[in-house]
């Protein structure tokens, strides 16, 4: 059953159910708080439906939608996606120019954005081509479907619509770690394959209570979090951003069973605890994914929370591909084994031939969660597969003999120094357990002699340690080859929306040769 379907038999039979909890700190000041029931959040789709139906929007067209977490930012979705169109969620805090770069790149129909920073619209709609309309709401108004926006336009009900599996859902823009952002084109049978694989591996349950405090224009916050509590048929309480305080309340004791975070949001959270253990209560699934867990980071979890974390890991293109299991040993520095129905094999990356067990190379999946392809964009897609049709991820790792798999880097981050491969991961890995390093990035910077040389930025956890002392502490876990040859200390590390380290942002800052 496709993930749409399940999530509106939801809907008709769990009525009165909390789906979606937006009372928490945060949405108090844009309005009434809400929770919306299955029934509530089934009707208010349904009205959604028909106000974008009554715009103008049919089978295929891209919605776009520049809002911030919101109940109408996840009905437009939901909407987008029930009446055979493609869902198009953007960043809130993206510039004019990325947003005209992904309206004119998706030729988006529509642009729904908050009215409290909406755009011009006349100007926008002047470089955008395909643009038909763009529509401020309210977004944290609750009742934008509830009579206000959805009621506004006089679109009787949206026509039922057949979706084929392989009817694009969703589009959503890679971060784009070189070049311009590609958009991954997502279908309904993609969705629900990566749920499905996951309500299996980490046992969803109707009783369990999520709390959501990624933002939703990611796959993570989106339909690894969101898709996948609505799937189930539990209940997310919504916070509208991260912050450590109000995550860390509503963990205390909250009855939450299920909490997903990133790396740097758990980083926040350790720190904001101040090592006071935390009474968890219920939770019982912590996951960590989008980014590496250091094994430091792991330990601080494990003594805050009393329980491991689940680290997974996963892409855009192809849903979450392996997770440490949930019963069973969750490895720190590993990211477990393939979902039930994803296969993954690690290859040469040149010529895609398969490695044996501990040899790193390419990790490449095939399998119904792989995406589609990039949007109109052939050769990109085709260079993304190998010849026998397997994805190529652009990460280097290995498989461990008894099946796990461990990730060493971005294969666009490997540093080749003297022809020897350095995996920044395992040098980030070393600096890391210094007890004065709070997290450290390596990067390659070009180099006469050696081709390039490693180079680490180091954030310190309080006074940092001197250049030679970290070099020193390298030397005696590392091979010659792979001891940073120069360590900058910064206050931060640049990181995307996602809290994620940007390498290429790195190379700009911290190496004068790559500017
Ligand atoms: P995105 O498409 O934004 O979700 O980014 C996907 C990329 O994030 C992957 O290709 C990996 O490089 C990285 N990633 C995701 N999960 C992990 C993890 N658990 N450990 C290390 N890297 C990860």
């Amino acid at each position: 059953m496709l993930f749409l379907d399940k999530l509106f038999e939801n809907c008709r039979s769990l009525g009165g159910k909390t789906a979606i909890d937006f009372h928490a700190e945060g949405f108090r000041a844009g309005g009434a708080a809400a929770t919306v029931s299955y029934g509530g959040l089934g009707a208010a789709v349904e009205r959604a439906a028909a106000w974008l139906h009554g715009l103008g929007i049919r089978p295929g067209d891209r919605v776009a939608a520049r809002l911030p977490k919101s109940p109408a930012g996840v009905c437009i979705h939901l909407a987008a996606c029930r009446i055979g169109a493609v869902s198009m969620p953007l960043n809130p805090g993206c510039s004019e120019p990325e947003l005209l770069y992904f309206l004119r790149d998706s030729a988006a129909k529509l642009l729904i954005a908050d009215e409290a920073e909406a755009p011009d619209a006349a100007r926008i709609r002047g470089q955008s081509p395909a643009l038909r309309r763009v529509i401020a709401i309210d977004a944290a108004s609750f009742d934008a479907f509830a009579g206000g926006v959805g009621g506004s336009v006089d679109g009787g009900a949206a026509p039922a619509c057949n979706i084929a599996p392989d009817t694009t859902a969703l589009m959503l823009y890679t971060s784009g770690t070189t070049g311009r952002p590609k958009a991954a084109e997502l279908s309904h049978a993609n969705l629900t394959a990566s749920i499905d694989a996951l309500d299996e591996a980490w046992q969803w349950r109707a009783d369990d209570v999520l709390l959501h405090a990624l933002p939703l224009f990611h796959v993570h916050g989106l339909l690894v979090a969101l898709h996948g509590a609505l799937n189930a048929g539990a209940s997310t309480v919504m916070l509208r951003r991260f912050e450590p305080a109000a995550a860390l309340a509503a963990l205390r004791g909250s009855g939450c069973t299920v909490f997903m975070a990133v790396p740097t949001i758990h980083a926040r959270l350790v720190s904001a605890a101040r090592s006071a253990k935390i009474d968890a209560g219920r939770l019982r699934l912590l996951t960590s994914g989008s980014a590496r867990l250091s094994e430091d980071l792991f330990r601080q979890l494990r003594d805050l929370f009393g329980r491991e974390p689940v680290e997974r890991y996963g892409l855009t293109e192809t849903g979450i591909l392996s997770s440490n299991p949930f019963d069973g040993e969750r490895r720190p520095g590993w990211v477990g084994l393939p979902l039930p129905g994803v296969e993954m094999r690690v290859a040469d990356p040149a010529d895609n031939a398969p490695l044996a067990d501990g040899k790193v190379g390419e990790i490449q999946t095939r399998g119904v969660h792989v995406f589609k392809g990039y949007w109109r964009d052939a050769q990109k897609t085709a260079a993304a597969f190998s010849p026998d049709g397997w994805f190529k991820t652009g990460d280097l790792g290995l498989r461990g003999a008894d099946g796990y798999f461990q990730i060493r880097g971005r294969s666009s981050d490997l540093v080749i120094s003297g022809g020897m491969n350095v995996y920044p991961l395992e040098v980030e890995r070393v600096l890391d357990s210094h007890p004065a390093i709070a997290q450290s990035a390596v990067i390659g910077c070009p180099d006469a002699e050696w081709g390039e040389t490693v180079t680490a930025v180091a954030a310190a956890a309080g006074e940092p340690p001197s250049e030679k002392e970290l070099i020193a502490y390298c030397r005696q876990r590392l091979a010659a080859y792979k001891i940073p040859k120069r360590v900058v200390f910064a206050e931060e590390l640049p990181r995307n929306a996602m809290g994620k380290v940007s390498k290429p942002a790195l190379r700009k800052i911290h190496c004068k040769d790559c500017r």
